[in-house]
């Protein structure tokens, strides 16, 4: 049943603004795959997850500080498998966007998803040369993109910051929420409790998973925010013995306090959900 072929749809569209209803419209006859997985990868003091359809899609949500995420997506990616379908930039940070250059050279990445904030490092300038190739997507809240077997939706930045700057790119990450058929997650990037709230204030926001923000940092994961998406576990991806401090103990007590189950790339290396 595994080779059988499959076409389906996948889109990236407004949901809250008619005007902008499809921004993008990809047809893909793939072979079908047998299950819904993320992966959140130990990529060291970074951020780094997969999100494989059930369509046969592959999701990359930023690509962490260095080359070893090839070593990663090796192990989840059959050796032919020369394309990923999205690429999701939270923000440009090196331990976000670094990884992102070396997926970039290996596979052909067909869409990429990011702020378009402007910065100065090289790594930065790199990625930007680089994504020329892909058919890129300024990200801003009310885009889906969807399969049959899931849509995520982007929830943050709730408008275009192409072309701006930012003392604090942590605060332009995006934040997104991912629903299976029977999982969902919601993926927050480095964004702070303030940005977390206004998400709060505005989207449902309930997940089995979350991503919590910032490594762990006690600058993210609000109390607003737990309440709102009461998700089951915390992923929290850091590096072992990093040089931060993260997680801080402060949000390892709030999610323990909360009852939810922590699981951390720095103790329990890939993190796999079915
Ligand atoms: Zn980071």
């Amino acid at each position: 049943m595994f080779t059988q072929k499959n076409k389906i749809v996948f889109v990236i569209f407004s949901f809250l603004c008619l005007c902008n209803l499809v921004a993008l419209l990809i047809a893909f006859d793939l072979n079908k795959n047998p299950g819904f997985e993320v992966i959140f990868f130990d990529v060291g003091q970074g951020d780094s997850a997969l999100i494989k359809t059930g369509e046969g899609h592959y999701i990359l949500i930023d690509g962490g500080p260095d080359s070893k995420i090839i070593e990663k997506l090796s192990s989840e990616i059959p050796f032919w498998q020369k394309e990923i379908d999205l690429v999701l930039l939270t923000h440009p940070h090196s331990d976000h966007v670094n990884g992102l250059i070396d997926v970039i050279d290996k596979y052909d990445v067909k869409n990429i998803v990011w702020t378009g904030v402007l910065d100065t490092t090289a790594s930065y300038k790199t990625w930007l040369d680089l994504i020329e190739e892909s058919n890129v997507i300024i990200a801003q809240a009310g885009q889906r993109v969807r399969g049959d077997s899931f849509h995520m939706d982007i929830l943050y930045p709730f408008a275009s910051l192409e072309g701006e700057s930012f003392k604090e790119l942590n605060d332009t990450s995006i934040i997104s929420r991912l629903v299976s058929s029977d999982k969902s997650f919601v993926f927050t990037g480095d964004a702070s409790r303030i940005q977390e709230e206004l998400v709060v204030d505005m989207f449902e926001l309930d997940a089995d998973v979350l991503s919590v923000g910032h490594h762990g940092s006690k600058t993210s994961t609000s109390k607003e925010l737990l309440e709102e998406v009461k998700p089951d576990y915390a992923v929290i991806s850091c590096g072992k013995g990093n040089k931060y401090g993260h997680p801080h103990s402060q949000t390892l007590e709030l999610l323990e306090n909360y009852g939810i189950k922590v699981l951390r790339t720095d103790i329990d290396g890939d993190i796999k959900f079915k």
